[in-house]
């Protein structure tokens, strides 16, 4: 009975949702967005997840995207409109709020949507890794390529405002600099929980992830933002964590101050990486007498058989970690610097799966995930830089070889060690391993 009543409000609502909708103007909700970006939004705005075009592989919806067809094998036919609601409800949701951020954030997913020089961004919906990962969403560095979404099909038994809420996450990942967790200010999440009721659990966190999402804040190494970020992450089920790598990421301005260091292994006092750092870092600083018998328990921790796995990619992060601390209040990262920390992520591997017991792989792939994350924020930077040089060296070889009439290969030799370098911290800074025989992250 409670249920055919609230159907029946929800049937008037719906009827009156487009009629709201019909009032929002892409102009509205993103005033800075480029005539190609403003008909993207304007085609996501009237659309409704309709099939406007298929092949043997794929369907192209009228938002703007496109769906594997084993998306509607897996999630059924109602997944084109899940995806149609999704980007429409969060593009409208943080259209709200007016601030800079949130509608750059709205202009980022219209200009992913509007590309018309680069294909269109596509869902696939296949196993992921882990059980715990809901989705994947990678930008693609290369504009001939699609930037893509990986649905998990364990999304498949999820209420549908869940399912609702990860895709506009992963949305998120593909626009701008991708939005990483650590290296950059965290958006994916926070809008992900402001835009969606789909964490019951942290009902309370709800108004910082808001606030995490659209405040205009100086940088993400503000005392404002990482107050905000706290309250959210530290009370959201499955974010506690981003918080850590975000403290981590910290490095890079404390200024060599060893009480910031101090607080750090704090965060990681429980964590694998940090017993790792704290055993590094107990014998290098001069510690205040409290701080140094707080870093020497920590540094006395034992790793379980699961976690000793991970001992090497540990250390050298906690390695990068600290050189990138000892260069001093340094938010842009000297090359001699980024070099250094380039050097020792260079070789560094996430441990192998297949070697694992299965009995113990969600154990195992908690802390996977983690260590990718950590690496990944060390990484950022350091990819920022090979990506620099490559891009410099390609240009000096053109022009040298216009001059001398030579062919395009050598210059791929001349840039090879600058190429070879972009493509290892690419694939780590997004949590992978590069595979130097396919060429490819894994
Ligand atoms: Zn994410």
């Amino acid at each position: 009975m409670f249920f055919h009543v609230l159907r029946g409000w929800l049937a008037a609502l719906l009827v009156l949702v487009p009629a709201i909708a019909a009032g929002v103007t892409p102009g509205a909700l993103c005033p800075d967005c480029s005539p190609e970006e403003a008909r993207a939004l304007d085609r996501l705005l009237r659309g409704q997840g309709l099939v406007v075009a298929q092949n043997n592989e794929y369907v192209a919806l009228d938002t703007g995207v496109a769906l594997h067809r084993e998306c509607l094998t897996v999630f059924g036919p109602k997944l084109p409109q899940l995806v149609h609601e999704a980007l429409a409800r969060g593009v409208r949701c943080m259209g709200g709020y007016g601030t800079a951020s949130a509608r750059s954030l709205v202009r980022e997913v219209a200009h992913v949507l509007g590309k018309q020089s680069a294909p269109q961004p596509v869902f696939l919906c296949r196993e992921l890794y882990s059980d715990h990962m809901k989705g994947v969403g990678l930008r693609s560095e290369d504009p001939a390529r699609s930037p893509y979404i990986i649905l998990s099909p364990v999304l498949k038994g999820e209420p549908d405002e869940y399912v609702l809420s990860v895709i506009f996450h992963e949305f998120l990942h593909l626009g701008g600099d991708g939005h990483q967790h650590g290296a950059h200010r965290e958006v994916a999440g926070p809008c992900q929980h402001c835009c969606f009721e789909a964490m019951p659990l942290a009902h309370a966190a709800r108004p910082y992830a808001c606030r995490v999402c659209t405040t205009d804040y100086p940088d993400k190494f503000a005392p404002e933002y990482l107050g905000d970020l706290a309250e959210w992450a530290l009370r959201t089920p499955g974010s506690e964590f981003i918080f850590r790598v975000n403290m981590l990421d910290g490095v890079k301005r404390a200024g060599g101050d060893v009480r910031f260091m101090a607080q750090l292994l704090e965060h990681f006092r429980d964590h694998p990486f940090g017993f790792e750092m704290a055993r590094m870092a107990a014998e290098r600083y001069a510690w205040p007498e409290d701080a140094e018998r707080q870093v020497r328990a920590i540094a006395r921790k034992q790793h379980g058989h699961v976690t000793k796995l991970f001992i090497p990619v540990a250390r050298a992060v906690a390695e990068a970690a600290m050189t990138r601390f000892e260069a001093g209040a340094d938010p842009a990262g000297a090359t001699g610097t980024l070099e250094a920390v380039s050097g020792l992520l260079a070789e560094s591997r996430l441990p192998d799966r297949e070697k694992v017991d299965r009995l113990d792989l969600p154990y195992f792939y908690k802390y996977y995930y983690e260590f990718a994350l950590l690496r990944g924020v060390m990484a950022e930077e350091v990819h920022g830089l090979w990506l620099a040089r490559h891009n410099a060296c390609a240009k000096q070889e053109a022009a040298k070889q216009e001059a001398a009439g030579q062919d395009v290969a050598s210059r791929e030799t001349a840039c090879s060690e600058a190429a070879h370098r972009e493509r290892v911290f690419a694939c780590q800074k997004v949590g992978l391993d590069y595979d130097a025989r396919t060429g490819r992250c894994r």
